[in-house]
Parts: C-alpha cells; sequence; structure tokens
C-alpha cells in the first residue's frame, strides 16, 4: 500500500474492505418487520441490484458521514458514532425504510476500522480515515411505496485536512432561487434527494466562487443552512444557530453548542433574519468534514448587499474549533466520553 497523505483531498480513496448488511422484511399492520444480517466485510466494492429497486426508482436512500482520528498518543478515535448511527435511524423511519439498529451500526463501523488499519492516516497529517455509511431500498417495485429489503453498507476512505495551509475563510452567497428541502419535507433528514435536488444552486454558487447559504423554503427571510453544513453566527458573546423544522441536526453543532456553554457563552437556537448578519462579528458553516468553515463575507445578489466578518477566521470560533479537534486528537482529556478509542 502505497498513499501519499499529503495528497488526499476530500475524495475517494480505495481501502481493502467495506462493511455490509441486509434487511429482509414484510409489511405487517402497516409496520415492517423482519431481520438484519450480522454485518461482514467483503473486497468487493460492486453490489448486484436489480435496476427496479426502490433506490433507483424512488429515491430510497440515506446516508452518514463521521471520522476515525489517529491521536497524538498514537490511538485511534472514532467521534460520537452513536449520534450517526440514531441520525441514520430517524432518516431511515422518514423515508419509510428499515432503521439500523445502533449495536449493528457500531459494529459496522469497527469492522470497517479495524479491517482498514493501515488507511487511518498518520497523527502528523491531518488527514481522517472517513466513513460513509449508506442504506438504500434494494426490493425490485414499480408500484409508488416503499420496499421491505433494505442493504445497510459503510464505505471508508482516507480524506486529507480540510485545511491543508492554514485555517482560513470561505465567502458565501444567499440563495432564494432553490429550495434545498421544503418546510416539512425531508431537510431534517440525510437523504441523498436534498443534495441532488440542491445542486442546480449549489454548482451555480460554486461557478462564481462561492458556497450556498439557504434560506427558509418558505418566507425566504430567515438563515437555514448552508447544503451540507449548519449555520453558525456569533454576536458578542452569543452562539447564535438557526431553529428551523427544515434543517439537519448537525453532530459537530450540537458538540459546538456544549463547548460554548461551557466557556460560558449564552447559545441561543432560534430563528434568525438574514439582515441580522450585519449585526455578527463572525459567522461560519459547521459539519464533520470541515468542523467549522469561517465566513469572510455573505453576499446577497437579489438585495445587493454584503455582510462583513473581516478576512480572518474570528476568535471564537477558531478557539471553538481548536477545542474541538483537540478532543477528537487525544491532546485534551475527552470529559464528555465522545471519542471511542479502538
Ligand atoms: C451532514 C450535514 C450537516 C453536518 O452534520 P454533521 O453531523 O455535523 O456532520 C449539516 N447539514 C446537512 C444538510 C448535512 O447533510
Amino acid at each position: 500500500m502505497d498513499i501519499d497523505w499529503s495528497q488526499l483531498g476530500f475524495h475517494y480513496t480505495e481501502t481493502d474492505y467495506i462493511v455490509r448488511a441486509s434487511f429482509h422484511g414484510q409489511w405487517v399492520n402497516g409496520e415492517l418487520q423482519g431481520e438484519w444480517t450480522k454485518p461482514y466485510a467483503t473486497t468487493d466494492k460492486y453490489i448486484h441490484l436489480h435496476l427496479s429497486a426502490t433506490v433507483l426508482q424512488y429515491g430510497q436512500e440515506a446516508f452518514e458521514g463521521l471520522k476515525a482520528f489517529r491521536g497524538v498518543d498514537g490511538k485511534i478515535r472514532v467521534f460520537r458514532w452513536e449520534e450517526n448511527a440514531y441520525r441514520l435511524q430517524d432518516s431511515a423511519r422518514g423515508l419509510k425504510m428499515a432503521p439500523v439498529p445502533t449495536e449493528l451500526f457500531g459494529r459496522a463501523i469497527r469492522m470497517a476500522l479495524e479491517r482498514n488499519l493501515d488507511y487511518v492516516p498518520p497523527y502528523e497529517t491531518g488527514a481522517t480515515l472517513y466513513f460513509r455509511p449508506i442504506l438504500i431500498g434494494t426490493t425490485p417495485r414499480l408500484g409508488v411505496g416503499p420496499g421491505v429489503d433494505y442493504e445497510f453498507v459503510v464505505i471508508p476512505s482516507p480524506i486529507g485536512p480540510y485545511y491543508p495551509g492554514k485555517f482560513h475563510c470561505t465567502s458565501f452567497i444567499v440563495n432564494r432561487r432553490v429550495d434545498r428541502s421544503a418546510r416539512y419535507g425531508t431537510g431534517p433528514f440525510k437523504v441523498g434527494g436534498n443534495y441532488a435536488s440542491s445542486f442546480r444552486a449549489t454548482e451555480a454558487a460554486h461557478l462564481m466562487g462561492y458556497d450556498c447559504l439557504f434560506l427558509d423554503s418558505k418566507t425566504k427571510r430567515y438563515i437555514d443552512e448552508c447544503s451540507a453544513a449548519n449555520f453558525i453566527g456569533i454576536k458578542g458573546n452569543e452562539y447564535l444557530t438557526p431553529r428551523s423544522e427544515e434543517i439537519l441536526p448537525s453532530i459537530t453543532n450540537k458538540s459546538l453548542m456544549t463547548l460554548a456553554k461551557e466557556r460560558g457563552m449564552k447559545v441561543t437556537r432560534r430563528k434568525i433574519r438574514l439582515e441580522e448578519l450585519a449585526d455578527m462579528q463572525e459567522a461560519a458553516a459547521c459539519g464533520t468534514a470541515c468542523v467549522i468553515s469561517p465566513m469572510d463575507k455573505v453576499y446577497d445578489p437579489d438585495k445587493e448587499r454584503t455582510y462583513h466578518f473581516g478576512s480572518e477566521p474570528g476568535p471564537l470560533l477558531t478557539s471553538l474549533y481548536r477545542t474541538l479537534q483537540d478532543i477528537q486528537y487525544g491532546r485534551v482529556n475527552d470529559d464528555h466520553h465522545w471519542c471511542t478509542v479502538i
């Protein structure tokens, strides 16, 4: 095996094994009953799938994303995997799929790690082993409705550090033309369909050199989130993050809120009007991939207005970023028991 760790970006690098498990069931009085097989590791990265499978016909697909970190002490830590298991269960219920039991999820992640230990990047590189669990409907079906068979797969891939050089800012553009999800739609679930439907907006933004900031789909007045990351704003000593029916509950955001409270910041989740950006000293997107992606500016093309936060990441977000990374890399005590050492 020969990997140049410094060349890894956020793209797929094949490892030796993926891990799979299957569910076969039937509907009994409106309830899906059935059983999951044990997880097993395989070198085959392809599956034999009927072309009428519900994942291909009706989009029954959900996914997750989490990381294993090689720590300063050489130990490998998986960050808050139980939270990913619970969220995948929510997403499964959201699309009428069979939820993956927490215990099965954990065993599959452990197996995917233990079978690919050579792919966990060394501590100094800042790279990590990323896991992409997916859940798909495999029942062949033409009539519209959910299937009774599901496949759970954990796909590992080493990925590079999000900030190979310096922790830096990204520019965002406000989008009012495309909704990534509808009010009371699938926004709170991590499903592929939300991404496919947002590509028109995110690709247009990228062409202009921006990342996309979505507003609430109904009124277009409140900040929702970024395409794959929650929004955080800092106003004085207050940590602000949107309350909305159509955003994904980010585990990174939840962790940062805990850390912010512990350092005496006021943490508020509420509806946030776009214009309130003018009163914030710092703003960022947050998620597993970047941890925190600070914003230097948010451009609102419809109102021809730009909100500026300075060209360098602000002090509070930088400090929260470092604290979370210190926990993930084992540089400080994991008082919250967020890491599972493997
Ligand atoms: C995955 C994701 C996030 C970030 O969640 P984390 O658990 O922090 O990785 C935020 N928004 C959307 C839409 C996502 O899909």
